[in-house]
């Protein structure tokens, strides 16, 4: 379906195998011979030795690329067609909302009541013609204490539906295109519908997906005066609309997310400008901008076996983490919440004693507004580990699967987990500081063992 349409996004007429691509690449770092070699398989659709197996699909290449042929995308579409022979590993099911169990389910065991009332609202909201709504998204909703209860929401219609899948987002970056485009056309049908004055994304990975991926390299226009929060909010911090009293004077670094390389970099310089604005100190990691590394998640892309799957990730994660305590600085900080909730979990696995915070808590205390931190946060990592580790049990006895639904059925899904009573129960072990720190020493003790990379 990608193959030789007018929405094909690889252009090879412009590549002359020059190798630099995958030759400059943070993660594969490939002699210029080996890079060359395997940009001629990838083309002539041989079998790769490294790049489909080992690439954490974070964009950079197409930035190293001095012709503009967008090389990434030609790895997406030979994970599209690998999908389509062999599907989606097992554990994959754990991030689609419409499988059974889901870890939007799994995690509405243990969210609070507050958490949940912000949920409940965010998902059945329905907008008026006059709002401005504000897509919360499904990574938002694991962790929704970030903006739930904030004044920020007060200028929103917010919305969470967990089957706008990111906008495709994560689906895209594992080359799962053909699911991509349904999800377009899914997400246009609720835009019309709602015919609202101005949509803000949370996340400019989102952004960027509504506006660019969807009608570019799908074919699907929203037509839509839709913005990212980041341009939201330097647009009202500058007007004084919302305003920062509270300046923090925190060395900080920051994680640039694997979407933010997109367009040339236009989504690099407005988180920072935010956090000076908070009065924060940017320490900047070895990597950044085009070359930064990606959180871990990225991993999974290229997933081998799906028993190394968390393995391969937080094996990525580590780097991320050396690089950022490298710095010194107090806290890292993310503007990706897809990214965030894989931080923590590493940060738990590892031990590390860096803060991390989503740029959207770094506002609300220069807000003046008071968060529960660190507290929110290692609770959730702890979940989120159970229900990694629990899926990962679960998948063992499981098939490879394709995605076949992509609207969930409220009644079957996100408030009406099952009783789950190995997952409650290791979850309940997680709260024992000792098994905590045995779990985690066991965790790193086995990377080396299980990890494919
Ligand atoms: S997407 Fe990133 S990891 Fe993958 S080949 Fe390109 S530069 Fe390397
Ligand atoms: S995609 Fe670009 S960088 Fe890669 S081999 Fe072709 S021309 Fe060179």
């Amino acid at each position: 379906m990608f193959q030789n349409t007018k929405y094909r996004f690889f252009k090879e007429d412009l590549c002359d195998s020059c190798g630099l691509c995958f030759h400059l690449c943070p993660v594969l770092h490939l002699p210029l011979e080996k890079a060359k070699q395997e940009i001629i398989n990838l083309i002539k659709g041989k079998e790769s030795k490294y790049v489909l197996n080992k690439c954490n699909t974070c964009f950079s290449c197409n930035l190293y690329c001095p012709n503009q042929a967008n090389p990434y995308q030609l790895i997406l579409e030979r994970w599209n067609k690998i999908y389509k022979k062999r599907g989606a590993p097992p554990l994959y099911r754990f991030v689609c909302p419409t499988e059974e169990p889901n870890l939007w389910q799994l995690l509405n065991l243990f969210l609070s009541n507050t958490e949940k009332k912000w949920i409940h609202k965010w998902m059945y909201n329905v907008p008026k013609q006059e709002d401005t709504v504000l897509l919360i998204g499904s990574y938002t909703h694991l962790f929704p204490f970030i903006i739930g209860g904030s004044k920020l929401l007060e200028y929103f219609k917010p919305i969470d539906l967990i089957d706008h899948w990111e906008g495709g987002a994560y689906l895209y970056q594992g080359g799962y295109l053909d699911v991509v485009k349904e999800i377009a056309n899914q997400t246009k049908k609720d835009f019309d519908g709602w015919n609202v004055k101005r949509i803000v994304a949370l996340l400019d990975t989102v952004e960027y997906m509504f506006n660019n991926v969807h009608p570019k390299e799908m074919g699907v226009e929203h037509n839509r005066d839709l913005i990212n929060f980041h341009d939201w909010l330097i647009e009202n911090i500058d007007s004084g609309e919302i305003n920062l009293p509270n300046q923090l004077n925190m060395n900080v670094t920051i994680h640039d997310n694997c979407f933010s390389k997109v367009l040339g970099g236009k989504y690099w310089d407005k988180p920072r400008k935010i956090l000076n604005k908070c009065g924060c100190n940017i320490i900047e990691m070895r990597h950044i901008k085009k070359d930064a590394l990606c959180c871990g998640f990225g991993a999974g892309a290229s997933w081998v076996k799906n028993i190394a799957l968390p393995f391969d990730i937080i094996s990525e994660g580590v780097k991320k983490f050396r690089e950022a305590e490298e710095t010194g600085a107090q806290a890292l900080i993310s503007y990706c919440s897809g990214c965030i909730y894989f931080l923590w979990a590493t940060r738990e696995l590892l031990g590390s004693k860096i803060d991390i915070f989503h740029i959207i808590e770094v506002v609300r205390l220069s807000m003046g507004e008071k968060l529960n931190y660190p507290k929110d946060h290692i609770k959730r990592a702890w979940d989120i580990i159970a229900i990694i580790s629990y899926s990962l049990l679960l998948s063992i006895f499981k098939k490879n699967f394709f995605i076949k639904d992509l609207k969930y059925d409220k009644n079957f899904s996100t408030f009406k987990p099952k009783r789950q009573i190995l997952l409650k129960f290791m979850r309940i072990l997680f709260n024992i500081s000792f098994i905590r720190k045995f779990y985690s020493w066991f965790f790193r003790l086995i990377i080396p063992l299980m990890k494919t990379r």
